[in-house]
């Protein structure tokens, strides 16, 4: 049977972690659907069609078994429409755990038949976040090196404004 993964996140932008995250876990599923999750409690810096651009936009990521789309509501909900069984989480720091552990049980309450794997951030990246990297790119700091070309684009327009 095909393994099929669901990488949920904000990527709000997506960022050179993610990506890695995204590489590896290409090497223990056989596809892997990114998806952009609409958060009621998080007010998003870029729209959910801006996110989903660029990740469809990234050259590296553009193969047979990588989809991308987004999604509103439960994470399970998501995994069954796309027939996937895993959800692939990245880990950087502890800090990262509590939210993570926090998440996955309450996703194996409400379903028995999908599972939390996580895979850990490489060292390069360990310090990154979405939030890092607008806090960076807004004052005029350089990004390059740390996401993909269009999204440090798209960030440095925002600057100009
Ligand atoms: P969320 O709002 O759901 O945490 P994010 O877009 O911030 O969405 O992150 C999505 C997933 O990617 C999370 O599991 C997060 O821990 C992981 N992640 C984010 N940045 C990195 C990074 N630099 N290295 C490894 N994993 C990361």
């Amino acid at each position: 049977m095909k393994k099929i993964a669901v990488y949920p996140g904000s990527f709000d932008p997506i960022t050179n972690g993610h990506i890695s995250i995204i590489k590896r876990a290409l090497k223990v599923v056989d596809e892997l659907v990114i998806v952009v999750a609409h958060n009621s409690l998080k007010n998003g810096f870029f729209t959910i069609e801006e996110r989903v651009n660029f990740i469809k936009g990234i050259e590296e990521l553009n193969l047979p078994n990588i989809k991308v789309d987004h999604f509103e509501g439960l994470l399970i909900d998501a995994c069954v429409k796309h027939n996937a069984t895993i959800i692939i989480r990245g880990l950087r720091a502890m800090s990262d755990f509590e939210h993570e552990f926090q998440l996955a049980l309450g996703n194996r309450r409400l379903s028995k038949d999908i599972e939390t794997v996580f895979l850990m951030t490489s060292y390069n990246y360990s310090y990154l976040s979405s939030s890092l990297i607008k806090e960076i790119a807004l004052n005029g700091g350089d990004i390059k090196g740390l996401v993909p070309d269009n999204v440090r684009e798209a960030l440095e327009k925002k600057r100009r404004k």
